[in-house]
């Protein structure tokens, strides 16, 4: 039973770190009615009971209210109730509270814990805050309004941490659906009518896209020298094996070069003998005009 609910509260908490971000140490607010709590079940290491619940290092935390709120309570005990248990209960809390970090609420006049927290917490809990607390009340109204904070308690001196709330779980999938939604950039590309078809007919986009490929490949230059050269070579390579020269696809290294300077020679001697030429008639014609 340990076990599964540890695991449990271990995928529980992985959801908030996920999707609330939250760090350790993670910060625990705690209300007057759970450190009354922890003397009460006589809890010798919280923080210990905290983090193993909590799956990690905690840094406890009480309001300015809140420990106002546990000194109104031990003074209504010795004063009014005239209660020397209670009394004590309070003042052991009292002394917990104060090895926590005081968390300044600013408030003018002491607040009820509940208000306290509320407003401390806020409407989305922006500092990652949890939250331990045992007075019912105070657990259901911010269970009920934020979403995103984890909320321990004490269940018969078992400390339970809350399963997710419906406004917690909602959410998260707003927040999903959020993040899948596409955005306007993206909109605007798809309703560009070159993807205009392609929402309609799952294959159009691949089809474009081959035919492209196909073109960039046919007028490759270098297949269509080898072509050339391999009807030269093979007039010439007559002399060569049978199989050699009808292989046009396929030329040896000799027949590329050997069809490669061809074409060079071919090329040049072309020019030079017009140069030639031209050269013989500039010096007639120089020759006449001297
Ligand atoms: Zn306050």
């Amino acid at each position: 039973m340990r076990q599964k609910r540890a695991k449990a509260y271990r995928r529980l908490l992985h959801h908030y770190v996920l999707h609330y971000h939250f760090r350790e140490p993670y910060q625990v607010l705690i209300d007057p009615t759970f450190a009354e709590a922890l003397v009460r079940f006589q809890v010798h290491e919280p923080l210990k009971q905290l983090g193993s619940v909590l799956h990690g290092k905690v840094k406890p935390m009480i309001t300015q209210c809140c420990i106002a709120a546990l000194y109104d309570a031990e003074n209504h005990a010795r004063n009014e109730l005239q209660n020397s248990d209670e009394q004590q209960t309070y003042k052991q809390a009292i002394a917990l509270a104060k090895t926590w970090e005081r968390r300044k609420c600013n408030h003018k006049g002491t607040q009820t814990a509940g208000a306290c927290l509320a407003s401390v917490i806020g409407e989305k809990n922006q500092h990652r805050y949890m939250l331990a607390a045992d007075d019912v009340q105070v657990r259901r109204s911010l269970r009920r309004s934020v979403p995103g904070l984890p909320i321990v308690h004490y269940s018969q001196s078992v400390l339970v941490l809350e399963p997710m709330s419906d406004v917690t779980e909602q959410h998260i999938r707003h927040m999903e659906q959020s993040k899948s939604a596409l955005s306007i950039e993206e909109q605007r590309i798809l309703q560009t009518p070159a993807f205009s078809p392609a929402s309609t007919n799952a294959n159009a986009p691949s089809q474009p896209a081959a035919p492209k490929r196909k073109r960039a490949k046919g007028p490759n230059p270098l297949s269509v020298k080898k072509s050339k050269s391999a009807g030269k070579s093979a007039g010439k390579a007559g002399g060569l094996p049978e199989g050699s020269a009808p292989s046009k696809s396929h030329a040896t290294p000799a027949g590329r070069s050997g069809t490669s300077s061809q074409s060079y020679v071919s090329s040049i001697s072309q020019p030079t003998s017009q140069r030639r030429r031209n050269k013989k008639r500039g010096r007639g014609s120089h020759s006449t005009v001297q």
